[in-house]
């Protein structure tokens, strides 16, 4: 499907008239088209500001994701009348979006705070000098000034500079993704008279970095600032036998790293700031985790005030006491008056012993009446209250579209085997009518699967991750290729995953084969290609595990695990899963009953991990004209007894595509949240059975196939 598609492209391309153009006139029209391109996003910046000027009139928030996803989708559409993609519209405009919203904040922002004129020149005070983190980020959060910047070598004295009044702000980092929160940082802002003003999340991509002569071969020490040194102590190691020395900053490490006369000396730092010191990065990415970004505070002297009309933070440190539920009660406050919290931290109080100091992040403008009530109410409760901060929130989701929209863009009209069936889908409630003795035999049994039963948590479980809802009212289609076999092939079917609205993009890199000679799967390689396909591409990603050893380091790299049905009484396999922080979907074993099915899960959830998403793929019966009988009376059945999602993988109980379809439509129709589907854009894979004994039954679907699939479900 993808070659098909190259193919047409390079066939209209020698077809049509501009193939015939010499290569510099192409070049001068391109060039005077960016040009224009560039005026012309000038100008919708302009008229952003103009919004914005309008929204202060009418007191509207500044944020309308109804609006900008209508705005979208109908951007999708057009675009795809004009052979554009609709990832590629995505992406753009999603850029386009988030710096009309950027434009919009500031200007309000600039309303609110008459005094901070952004025309003057700031001077801002950062860890380190040129080159380090802290002065990336704040040239980031600074973008619209010209500013000038001063390097300490302590977080202390950066709050010092800007409190003495010789910097106008500071910019600290307060946590990163990989290590977490910058403990002494936190105990500063306590003392400190500044105000939290912004954020800034930077993501950091530590390198290797030496002199342009300097090779890895040869490198005996590398400076790294402790936090960098961190971030990459597992890493590391692997790729080189040097000795790790900790200095006070990257610039430091940087420094160091440019005096160097032996040849032997590298620096972990940003490729940017490797680049201001002369120089050469000798490895990209030596981080532990790939996506790590720090997230930086901006202080200054003056608390500022947010506009009610810009999405804002309000950072405050509490001690609550030690009476029991003290906490408790705090953040019952919080619950009753409708303020969501994204951050809860503790620290210990300096020469109190066992008492704790918290740090909150809500979501609200502490001037707003309802924040300001909740925080007099929780002053009440506490030992000790201080507002560390009111600011604009950085975080500007994406806005989403929904697959119905991409798939619309797709396919105009369907043509598929479901003539006749109903267009409605029907969510069945949990019935209400079972008798007395199917009630207490389910009591009983539900003795046995304490935490996944429905009495222990009657409402739904809805797992969510990356912006994926699965369970309640949600349907999600989690699909992909059976193997990740190359980087190209997962690339592609993210690509086309993403375009065609699947929720998580599956594929497997461990694959026990029949012959122990036989192709196993790319293994932990294979994780890294879909962990990264499914960055590139905006998806969550799915694998299977298959021994406890690897489930920690798979669990890092993807976002969601998969048992499949024969580990599902695999206890040990259970076991590691229910001690990771990661969903997982557990699949039916082919003989195993409902009630063993709950009791595996239970194994999961009875060691802490209570991200469980069930799924039916079909049990063996009498039947052999399938390789497996799907049992959907299963599904309102388990939505009776548990609060765990339910999935379906239909896959191997249909012979071909034609009988997928209706079975898809007939999962949705008895309430499951979802499917598991297997897709596959080269052909001559789609019937080959040299990959996996688990596919010689499977259905797997070719991209046209999935495409009406996936319209057919949402239509
Ligand atoms: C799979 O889909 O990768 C798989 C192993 O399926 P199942 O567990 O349903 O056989
Ligand atoms: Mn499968």
């Amino acid at each position: 499907m993808v070659d098909k598609s190259a193919d047409e492209l390079s066939m209209t391309a020698s077809n049509s008239p501009t193939a015939k153009i010499p290569l510099s006139e192409i070049r001068t029209e391109i060039t005077s088209l960016d040009s224009k391109l560039l005026q012309l996003f000038a100008r919708r910046r302009e008229l952003s500001l103009s919004v914005a000027m309008n929204k202060e009139a009418s007191a509207k928030p500044i944020r309308d994701q109804v609006r900008e996803q209508e705005l979208l989708e109908t951007l999708i559409a057009k675009g795809a009348e004009i052979g554009l993609d609709a990832h590629y519209v995505t992406r753009l405009f999603h850029l386009i979006i988030e710096d009309s919203l950027a434009v919009q904040r500031d200007y309000l922002q600039s309303r609110s705070n008459p005094q901070e004129s952004i025309s003057n020149v700031r001077s801002i005070a950062v860890l380190g000098g040129k080159g380090s983190y802290s002065y990336l980020a704040a040239g980031k959060h600074f973008s619209a000034t010209e500013n000038t910047y001063l390097g300490f070598s302590t977080f202390d004295k950066v709050l010092r500079s800007v409190e003495q009044g010789n910097a106008d702000y500071g910019v600290i980092p307060i946590e990163n993704t990989t290590s977490g929160g910058i403990t002494e940082v936190y105990d500063l802002l306590l003392d400190s008279k500044l105000s939290i003003i912004g954020e800034e999340k930077y993501p950091i991509k530590h390198c290797l970095v030496a002199q342009h002569s300097t090779e890895l071969s040869r490198l005996t020490k590398i400076h790294a600032h402790p936090e960098a040194s961190r971030q990459c102590n597992k890493n590391l190691p692997r790729l080189t036998s040097a000795e790790v020395s900790l200095v006070s900053s990257t610039a430091e490490a940087l420094q160091l790293a440019a005096e160097d006369t032996t040849g032997t000396i590298g620096a972990v730092a940003s490729e940017k700031s490797a680049e201001a010191f002369g120089l050469k990065v000798l490895l990209t990415d030596v981080a532990n985790l790939k996506e790590n970004t720090t997230r930086f505070l901006v202080v200054s002297r003056r608390p500022q005030k947010v506009s009610n009309q810009v999405s804002c933070k309000t950072s405050i440190a509490i001690s609550t006491g030690q009476k029991p539920g003290s906490l408790a009660e705090v953040l019952l406050v919080f619950r009753d008056a409708d303020i969501p919290l994204s951050k809860l931290e503790s620290r210990p109080i300096a020469g109190k012993p066992w008492e704790q100091m918290f740090y909150v992040d809500l979501a609200g403008n502490a001037d707003d009446p309802k924040v300001a009530q909740a925080l007099e109410e929780i002053a009440k409760l506490c030992r000790f209250l201080k507002v560390l901060g009111c600011y604009p929130t950085e975080d500007i989701d994406a806005t989403k579209v929904s697959p119905q929209a991409l798939s619309r863009t797709k396919i105009s009209s369907f043509n598929g085997s479901l003539s006749g069936q109903s267009e409605n889908t029907v969510q069945p409630a949990p019935s209400e009518s079972a008798s007395e003795n199917q009630q207490s035999e389910s009591n009983s049994k539900a003795r046995n699967y304490r935490l996944a039963g429905r009495p222990h948590k009657p409402e739904d479980t809805v797992i969510e991750f990356k912006g994926v809802k699965i369970g309640g009212n949600d349907f999600a289609v989690i699909a992909g290729p059976h193997q990740v076999i190359g980087q190209d092939q997962i690339d592609a079917a993210a690509r086309f995953g993403s375009d065609t609205g699947i929720s998580v993009l599956r594929a497997s890199c461990f694959k026990p084969q029949t012959s122990p000679y036989g192709f196993q799967g790319l293994g932990i390689e294979g994780v890294e290609l879909l962990q990264a396909a499914g960055q590139k591409y905006h998806l969550p990603v799915m694998t299977e595990v298959t021994e406890t050893e690897s489930v920690r380091s798979i669990a890092e790299k993807v976002d969601l695990l998969q048992i499949s049905a024969r580990n599902m009484q695999n206890y040990s396999l259970l076991k590691a899963v229910g001690e990771v922080n990661r969903p997982v979907i557990l699949k039916r074993g082919l003989m195993a009953s409902i009630d063993e099915l709950l009791n595996a899960a239970e194994y999961i959830l009875a060691q802490g991990n209570m991200q469980v998403i069930l799924c039916e793929r079909g049990i063996r019966t009498f039947e052999t004209a399938t390789q497996t009988t799907l049992d959907l009376s299963a599904i309102p059945l388990i939505k009776e007894k548990s609060h765990l999602p339910i999935m379906v993988d239909p896959t191997y109980a249909v012979k071909n595509s034609a009988a997928l379809f209706p079975l898809a439509k007939a999962a949705k129709a008895v309430g499951a949240h979802g499917l598991l589907l297997e897709f596959s854009l080269e052909q001559e894979n789609r019937s080959s059975q040299t990959l996996s004994p688990d596919t010689v039954s499977q259905t797997v679907l070719a991209a046209e196939e999935f495409t009406q699939l996936i319209h057919s479900l949402y239509q």
